[in-house]
C-alpha cells in the first residue's frame, strides 16, 4: 500500500497486480470507483477486469460474454491503470478462478504479486468454489467493505473449516495464511449501484444515465440489451462456482 500506511511488504516481486473478476452484466460506476480506490490504496500497478464466463443455461439474464467484455473495454477507456482480460471467456466450458490465478502467475513468471479483488458479498461465496482452500495458497485477496463498517472479525471472513490456517496481523490489518498470502479488508466508497438495478431499469424503459459511463449507456441502447426481463419466476443466479 502507498502513503503512510507502511503496509507495502518486500516480497521480492516487482509489481502488484489486481485481478477483479465479475459478471459485469453490465459494468457500472460502482465497479469502476471501487477498483480505482483499491488500486490507489494497495499501490497496484494495474487492475485487470476479468469478465467471467457464464453458461447460457445457468443464468437467463446474463448477456453474451462478448457484449459484457466490450462494455468493460469501453468503461475503462482512458484509465491507463485498467485493463481487461478475456481469459475466462476463451476457455471452453466451465471457467474456474483458480485456473485464472494460475494463468496470471504463469504470465508474470513469479515477478508480480497478485491480489484477487472482490466485494464482501462475493467473498462469502468462495466456500462453494471448486477446491476453494487452494485459493488461499495461490494469491492474496482484497475484500472490499463499506467504510465505517466495524472491524471485520475472523469468524465473519474466514470459512470456519480453515480458520486455523490464518492468523490476524494487526500492523497490516489483514489475515495471514500459512502459505504467507494475505486476506486484506479494505473500505471503499459505497455507491449503491448494482447491475441488477441497471438491467431492471433498462427493461422498464427507465434512464440509466449516471449509473454507468456514457459510452456503456450508448452501447446498451445501440445493441438493445436488457430490453426483456428474465423469465418470470426464475430467480437470478450467481455465476458458476469458482
Ligand atoms: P448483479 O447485480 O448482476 O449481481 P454485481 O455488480 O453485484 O451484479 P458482479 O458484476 O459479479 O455483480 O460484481 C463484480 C464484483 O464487484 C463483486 O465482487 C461485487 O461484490 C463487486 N461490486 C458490485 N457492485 C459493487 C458496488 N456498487 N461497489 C463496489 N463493489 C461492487
Amino acid at each position: 500500500m502507498s502513503g503512510s500506511s507502511g503496509l507495502k511488504r518486500d516480497t521480492g516481486k516487482n509489481t502488484r497486480v489486481g485481478l477483479f473478476g465479475g459478471t459485469f452484466n453490465p459494468i457500472h460506476w460502482g465497479h469502476l470507483r471501487s477498483a480505482e480506490e483499491i488500486r490507489e490504496r494497495f499501490d497496484l500497478s494495474r487492475v485487470i477486469f476479468i469478465p467471467v464466463h457464464v453458461a447460457p443455461h445457468k443464468k437467463a439474464d446474463v448477456i453474451s460474454s462478448e457484449h459484457r467484455c466490450a462494455m468493460v473495454k469501453k468503461a475503462i477507456r482512458g484509465n491507463s491503470f485498467f485493463q481487461v482480460s478475456d481469459i475466462e471467456l476463451q476457455r471452453p466450458g466451465k471457467s474456474y478462478s483458480i485456473d485464472t490465478i494460475r494463468h496470471f502467475h504463469g504470465l508474470s513468471r513469479g515477478q508480480e504479486e497478485l491480489f484477487f479483488i472482490m466485494g464482501m458479498d462475493a467473498f462469502r461465496e468462495v466456500p462453494v468454489w471448486k477446491d476453494y482452500p487452494a485459493f488461499f495458497s495461490a494469491c492474496n485477496f482484497i475484500v472490499m467493505t463499506r467504510p465505517g463498517a466495524h472491524d471485520v472479525q475472523p469468524a465473519e471472513l474466514i470459512p470456519r473449516d480453515i480458520e486455523k490456517e490464518f492468523t490476524r496481523q494487526e500492523r497490516e490489518q489483514c489475515f495471514v495464511h500459512t502459505s504467507g498470502y494475505r486476506i486484506y479488508t479494505a473500505p471503499v466508497t459505497p455507491l449503491d449501484i448494482s447491475s441488477t438495478v441497471i438491467r431492471a431499469g433498462t427493461a422498464a424503459g427507465k434512464s440509466i444515465r449516471y449509473l454507468v459511463p456514457r459510452n456503456v449507456e450508448r452501447y446498451i441502447a445501440g445493441h438493445q440489451l436488457y430490453r426483456i426481463t428474465a423469465t418470470p419466476g426464475r430467480q437470478p443466479q450467481r455465476p458458476p462456482a469458482g
